[in-house]
């Protein structure tokens, strides 16, 4: 069997990060099996329309690997990918459902609607189109449609027995068909709803397996309804639970963390984000966590797919980041730094390369990386109790003799450079005595300001450069004093 997937998001403006991850499990799939992975804009909510939202789309999955076989931007056998372009296609399958009594002409206004909507809920039952228009007869039908009288075209759903289907995550479904309503399959203006494009396109593009989010579970038996009308094969369905951040709580805008965009701005590399987020709902079988795109390709399978709702854990995918991180090349590395650096940092003063090799196994997300170099640019006011340190054996009296020791030292290197910084401070504190800790913790302290550091007291000083190593020692020596 040639499988054939597709990926089909409304253009909203931004990828949930559930969208992205609908989306690698539907390439997948299809590249599994050797097969095709097809993109289709679904815009036929024309009032949602948002500038510039199908480049998002684009850019994301291209930045992701999941490049499609079929789509809007590339073409293929079955466009054209974007529902708003094929507008033109869907009438005549309804028309076609309408003479064989799937469906029907309804006419009823949306005061109609609502008035009989606010009297069914009034006597607490959930309202269901009651099939009014159904009633109508062909000449009057004929004479409203002749008059340009406003319509919609509605499924004619079976009111007994029940519709069931076989979904390869959920097992079977079953509804009481008395629970279909007669859902819209064309609009007043003319498009089709989500609900009947989706069927035609699937059918009409080959779609040998829909995976889709789970709140489409519930609706699929009406689908499923239409698929029998027209005589069409039915797809195999695979819906994918919910991408939850805990037990209770889904991804949320307003808490930064739904949308794939939110991650790369933070400084997520797309390779950690996509590795963690196959594994949100997929288990593998094994306890192997790293994967390529091509290695997802080659270890998925649908049966690893779970029930539950996959727990999207930050904390986890931080981890993942800073793994990735740790594994680039330093060149990458060194380039993807630099702007970060460059938000407090002047690249004229500073040795990006040497701060980068400092930082690069010190970076979870990179847009932590300011606030932990701030410090070179920017000597924090701190509190004299940093270098009070027991283990270190560094007490206040112990750190003013260790600065006074190493004050004329570095004022006295011809060479500013790591070594014979790290050579002359050695020297004297073999001379003086002291323990190594006892003089470097202070060393340390009064150069960064601040506990952790990426490098220790010799890097620093050497990123900081004579002048600015000597002007916190004085002033760190005149406070102590
Ligand atoms: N356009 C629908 C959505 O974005 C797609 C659902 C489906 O894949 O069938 O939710």
């Amino acid at each position: 069997m040639n499988v054939r997937t597709r990926f089909a998001p409304s253009p909203t403006g931004f990828m949930h990060m559930g969208g992205v991850r609908t989306a690698l499990y539907a390439y997948l799939l299809a590249k599994k099996y050797g097969g095709q992975f097809i993109l289709r804009i679904e815009d036929t909510d024309q009032g949602r329309l948002v500038e510039g939202a199908t480049e998002v789309i684009y850019q994301t999955l291209k930045e992701c690997g999941l490049n499609w076989d079929e789509g809007p931007d590339i073409g293929g056998p079955c466009g054209p990918y974007i529902q708003s372009e094929r507008k033109q296609l869907y009438l005549p399958y309804a028309q076609q459902l309408v003479k064989s009594g799937h469906a029907y002409y309804c006419f009823c206004t949306k005061e109609e609607l609502d008035e009989r909507r606010a009297a069914a809920e009034a006597r607490g039952e959930t309202f269901k189109y009651d099939k009014h228009c159904l009633h109508l007869s062909q000449e009057e039908v004929d004479r409203r449609l002749a008059d340009h009288v406003p319509y919609v075209i509605r499924m004619n759903a079976p009111t007994e027995g029940e519709t069931s289907y076989h979904d390869l995550v959920f097992g079977d479904i079953s509804m009481p068909n008395d629970t279909l309503d007669d859902m819209v399959l064309i609009k007043a203006d003319g498009m089709p709803t989500y609900n009947f494009a989706n069927v035609i396109d699937d059918h009409l593009m080959g779609i040998t397996h829909v995976m889709r989010g789970m709140e489409y579970l519930s609706s699929t038996p009406k689908y499923n309804l239409l698929y029998q009308a027209f005589g069409w094969e039915i797809p195999q369905y695979i819906h994918l639970p919910t991408v939850m951040r805990d037990a209770q709580h889904k991804l949320s805008k307003r808490d930064g963390d739904a949308y794939y965009s939110d991650f790369i701005d933070k400084g997520y590399l797309t390779e950690a984000l996509i590795n963690y987020l196959a594994l949100v709902g997929w288990n593998p079988g094994d306890d192997r966590e790293f994967f390529t795109l091509d290695e997802l390709v080659d270890a998925f399978d649908v049966k690893g797919i779970n029930r539950a709702p996959g727990i999207f854990d930050v904390e986890k995918l931080r981890w993942f980041n800073f793994e990735y991180i740790r594994k680039l090349p330093f060149e990458t590395y060194l380039s993807k730094v630099t702007p970060w650096f460059d938000q407090v940092l002047d690249p004229a003063r500073f040795d990006y390369r040497r701060l980068a090799e400092l930082m690069q196994d010190r970076t979870e997300i990179f847009s932590e990386v300011p606030d932990k170099v701030r410090f070179l640019s920017q000597w924090p006011a701190f509190d004299s109790a940093l270098f009070v340190n027991k283990k270190q054996k560094s007490t206040l009296e112990s750190a003013l003799v260790s600065l006074r020791l190493v004050e004329p030292i570095l004022e006295g290197l011809s060479d500013w450079a790591e070594q014979p910084i790290h050579d002359a401070v050695m020297n004297a504190i073999a001379e003086s005595g002291m323990k190594n800790a006892t003089v470097l913790w202070p060393m340390r302290i009064a150069l960064s300001g601040q506990l952790a550091t990426p490098g220790g007291a010799f890097e620093i000083a050497y990123l900081l450069g004579r002048e600015e190593s000597l002007r916190r020692i004085r002033a760190s020596i005149e406070t102590l004093s």
